[in-house]
């Protein structure tokens, strides 16, 4: 699982910078300048059977979640749970409440998935990795670095190639840009109206607009869909739905998809408006992508709790397809579990304690954890989980930062696979894995965030 690269040069570097720049696999940094989105000089070493693995698997998630969204009485029940800890869950659930429609039927939802995996090394038994696959979470709303990371894989790409430094067959192609964006396209024609635009939900003051403005601008060149961006406060003034049918526009213009790339972190929401127009669009005939039942699917108590003896068999038929997905699961567990609790209280550095929040920097590691699990109150504990901490295998590589490069260093990775899931009830019209997300941050560092700057864009390079 080491591959050993030698320190690159200083035209090298220039080189990767340049070309980063010049593919524009760029970030918005906080003073409304721009710089490259951080990556590694070279791909890191992944086992391909665990990268195979990863990928076949997203079907099967794709599947669970779609079902798990269409149960209305399973999803009130863990979501009211999460309720009664977490003000931001309750909100979004009575959001969900509010708008199911009563006397017609769902309109259909996209599923733009990313599953987030780490290797226990310990888990790889004679060397199969494929059994040390874990899930760390499945983001279910605003999964991102879609556009640049389909950039950097072609940087690598190219470098391996016209360096010969690695051989480019092993470096697997990545058209996660391509998939999501006919991801969307085909729910766009799906909603089957010429002239409607596509609109993204976005943040105000997002970093990672280039990512975005990517995909806006291929659905143009590759399918001619408009796009129009709005933030949900915006939306709550400037959309309407139509009296008779729930057709959504905003300023005359038809729209049908909604694509969010914001609604997921409590900051969205600032603006009380901002909930009005989370629940215009939610009530809507456009097709969500995703809608509310999806976004709560992706909480991180859902994941625990679909973990539990008997629950994925009462979403799937198929014994192999539950026994695969068990697989990837790390050990998760609920506060209630007391002997779990402290486990974690004695070994605190084989767990960690997560809220329901996305978008990073909200967990709590060793004595953090320790002091929280002490301290909490019971009425708080089905806001939290408790999981098994993954140590993945050491590499180690090159990071390449605002144009600098960083000594070799150890690293791990985590591997994100995107794949986009199109349900019109519990019918999956199409259901596929779309590519990769390979992040690769110094092995001391707790968190996994791009934006953050704790990890870095990488790509896998498969290694059997
Ligand atoms: P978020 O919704 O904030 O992205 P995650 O569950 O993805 O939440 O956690 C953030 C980061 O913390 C991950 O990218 C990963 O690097 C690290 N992490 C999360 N869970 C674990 C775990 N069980 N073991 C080791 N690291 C973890
Ligand atoms: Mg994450």
């Amino acid at each position: 699982m080491f591959m050993s690269y030698r320190q690159p040069s200083p035209e090298r570097i220039q080189e990767a910078v340049d070309l980063a720049l010049a593919s524009g696999m760029l970030m918005a940094d906080t003073h409304a300048s721009f710089t490259h989105a951080p990556f590694t000089a070279f791909p890191s070493a992944y086992p391909r059977a665990a990268y195979n693995k990863a990928l076949a698997v997203a079907i099967d998630f794709n599947q669970l979640i779609t079902r798990v969204a269409m149960d209305h009485d399973f999803l009130a029940r863990i979501t009211h749970d999460i309720a009664s800890a977490d003000p931001f869950t309750a909100k979004l659930f009575n959001s969900y409440l509010e708008t199911r429609p009563a006397d017609r039927a769902l309109p259909p939802g996209l599923g733009l998935f990313r599953s987030d995996y780490l290797l226990q090394a310990s888990a790889a038994t004679s060397g199969d990795w494929s059994n040390a696959l874990r899930q760390v979470e499945i983001n279910t709303i605003s999964s991102a670095f879609g556009a640049l990371s389909s950039r950097l894989s072609e940087l690598h790409h190219y470098l391996a190639a016209r360096h010969g430094n690695i051989d480019s067959q092993v470096l697997p192609s990545n058209p996660a840009q391509s998939g999501m964006v006919d991801a969307l396209a085909s729910a766009w024609r799906h909603y089957g109206e010429a002239d409607a635009v596509i609109l993204f939900v976005i943040q105000a003051d997002e970093r990672n607009i280039f990512d975005q403005r990517h995909m806006e601008h291929m659905l143009w060149t590759r399918h001619g869909i408009a796009v129009v961006r709005r933030t949900l406060a915006q939306l709550s003034e400037h959309a309407c739905l139509s009296a008779d049918s729930h057709r959504l526009r905003i300023e005359n213009q038809e729209v049908a998809l909604v694509y969010f790339r914001a609604g997921y972190t409590p900051s969205d929401y600032d603006d009380e408006r901002a909930w009005q127009g989370r629940v215009l669009l939610e009530r809507s005939m456009a097709i969500k992508c995703p809608t509310l039942a999806m976004q709560l699917c992706g909480t991180k108590k859902m994941q625990q709790c679909l973990a539990e003896p008997g629950v994925l068999e009462q979403f799937l038929d198929d014994q192999q397809q539950c026994q695969r997905l068990r697989s990837c699961f790390a050990g998760l567990y609920r506060l209630d579990d007391r002997k779990a609790v402290d486990r974690a209280l004695m070994n605190p550095e084989n767990y960690v304690l997560k809220p329901q929040r996305e978008g990073g920097g909200n967990n709590l590691y060793g004595q953090d954890m320790r002091r929280a699990l002490a301290a909490m109150d019971k009425s708080k504990f089905p806001g939290w989980i408790l999981m098994e901490y993954i140590r993945p295998p050491r590499s180690s590589n090159f990071l390449i930062r605002d144009g600098q490069c960083s000594a070799e260093i150890p690293t791990v990775s985590e591997l994100g696979i995107f794949s986009m899931c199109l349900n019109q009830g519990d019918t999956l019209l199409e259901n596929r894995a779309l590519g990769h997300l390979l992040r690769t941050k110094p092995e001391t560092e707790k968190e996994g965030g791009i934006v953050a700057r704790a990890a870095v864009l990488d790509s896998p390079c498969l290694v059997d």
